[in-house]
């Protein structure tokens, strides 16, 4: 018998749960309906607190005195987008610089850093993020936005990723190759109290890697999976008995199918997988998470400049792999949510790359990336009950748009494009600013 600890996710209501009388209704705009994955035109969105009331026709609206009408006709209500693959601790320069340069930016910087990005993601209609391998600010990030002292998406962090021992753990120069010793994890046991430590400091999930990495270090080879089975199913029951799930880093068949079969709820990346594995994937529900944007960004010219020649092989490799594996991965019906891997592919809030890529390089049409990006996304990181569609009872997440994005999905990288952002039914973000709370 399986023992599990349900832990509701209570985490997002903390900062504002009264009930209100008087609703706000966003009037009269085109509302993105995920069941007809289609826009319903002359709709209008009532929001009673922090949730939608209903979803009905504007002519239907039977609105009273009290209530704050928002006349957004002629616009685009899509749900809050959902990036499950973001690094908000850095920027790109200091990323891709493997020189060092990540480690002089000091902790404090970092969770500075974390704070800014995640207010960016607003602006660019990113309701909810996962900080998918941080530090240990996440979960005080997190608490700060939800007590209501900084205004910030919905923010699941992981933390400090649980890697294997004998390859990337051991991310990046020598000085944190000796500073992260302690994080090199081996044997079952070990594994159950890294879960247990991540669950203690706060953290929503558990991000591990099953393969090595492209910037984990010049040593880190993408082909090596040095997780034993029972580690990664010891790691997968351990995070769901605690209410958390699993992120697992892979390039290589051989690391994706281990995360696979060891029930891991997501898959990073992706990069190299075969048929077999694809169907895995797909008979058990497992979410691809294509992070393409990164692996792209890693081949243009301003990059191979500065990054060592044992990268740029390893870029070379994943590239050409990469997209081949995403169709098949596509064809055989495995789930894909929406990531960018950000600042890897050029810093933060350029989810157009991704879209694009999803559309070019996968074969999937607009509508299906802006389902990756909301109702895919929700259930790859089971926040599906809260976010990722626009019906009743979900939180009043809601983007509105100035031009339809199934039309030009890139578009949502403009920010020209967003008339409001709107999280747990408050404005946040008009025109493209922050509106912070009074
Ligand atoms: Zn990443």
């Amino acid at each position: 018998v399986k023992l599990i600890i349900e832990i509701p996710n209570v985490f997002i209501f903390q900062h504002n749960a009264k009930i209100m009388t008087n609703k706000t209704i966003l009037h009269n705009a085109s509302v993105f309906d995920s069941v007809s994955e289609k826009f319903l035109e002359a709709r209008s969105v009532v929001i009673s607190g922090q949730v939608i009331e209903t979803v009905i026709e504007a002519d239907n609206l039977d609105k009273n005195d009290k209530d704050t009408i928002i006349d957004l006709s002629g616009k685009y209500l899509i749900p809050g987008l959902i990036d499950c693959h973001v690094h908000l601790t850095f920027n790109h320069k200091v990323i891709a610089d493997l020189t060092g340069a990540m480690y002089k930016v000091k902790d404090f910087e970092t969770a500075y850093n974390g704070l800014k990005h995640a207010q960016e993601y607003l602006r660019y209609g990113f309701t909810t993020i996962r900080d998918c391998g941080g530090d240990l600010w996440g979960a005080d990030l997190r608490r700060s936005i939800n007590y209501g002292q900084f205004i910030g998406p919905n923010l699941l962090v992981s933390q400090k990723v649980i890697g294997q021992y004998g390859n990337q753990e051991l991310f990046g120069p020598r000085e944190v190759i000796n500073y992260s010793k302690n994080e090199a994890i081996s044997g079952v046991d070990s594994v159950i109290k890294a879960v247990r430590d991540r669950k203690a400091s706060g953290s929503d999930f558990i991000k591990t890697t099953t393969t090595g990495g492209v910037l984990h270090g010049k040593d880190s080879h993408v082909e090596l999976a040095l997780w034993r089975l029972e580690e990664l199913e010891a790691m997968n029951s351990e995070a769901e008995r605690l209410g958390m799930h699993v992120a697992a880093h892979a390039h290589a068949n051989q690391g994706i199918y281990n995360a696979t079969i060891s029930g891991i709820r997501t898959v990073e990346h992706g990069t190299m997988m075969n048929e077999e594995t694809a169907n895995e994937m797909a008979k058990r529900g497992t979410f691809l998470v294509p992070t393409q944007a990164a692996a792209m960004s890693l081949t243009k010219p301003e990059m191979q400049k500065i990054l060592p020649p044992e990268v740029i092989r390893k870029t070379e490799t994943v590239v050409a792999k990469m997209k081949e594996s995403h169709k098949i991965a596509y064809e055989k019906g495995v789930k894909i949510a929406f990531g960018t891997d950000a600042p890897v592919g050029g810093d933060h809030c350029h989810s157009a790359i991704e879209f694009n890529n999803m559309t070019v390089n996968i074969g999937m049409n607009e509508t299906e990336a802006l389902i990756a990006a909301t109702k895919t996304s929700a259930e790859a990181i089971k926040l599906d009950h809260l976010v990722g569609t626009l019906e009743k009872g979900k939180l009043a997440d809601i983007v509105g748009l100035e031009n339809n994005p199934l039309e030009d999905i890139t578009r949502l990288s403009d920010l020209s494009n967003y008339n409001s952002v709107f999280k747990s039914g408050k404005l946040v973000s008009k025109k493209g600013k922050l509106i912070h709370f009074d």
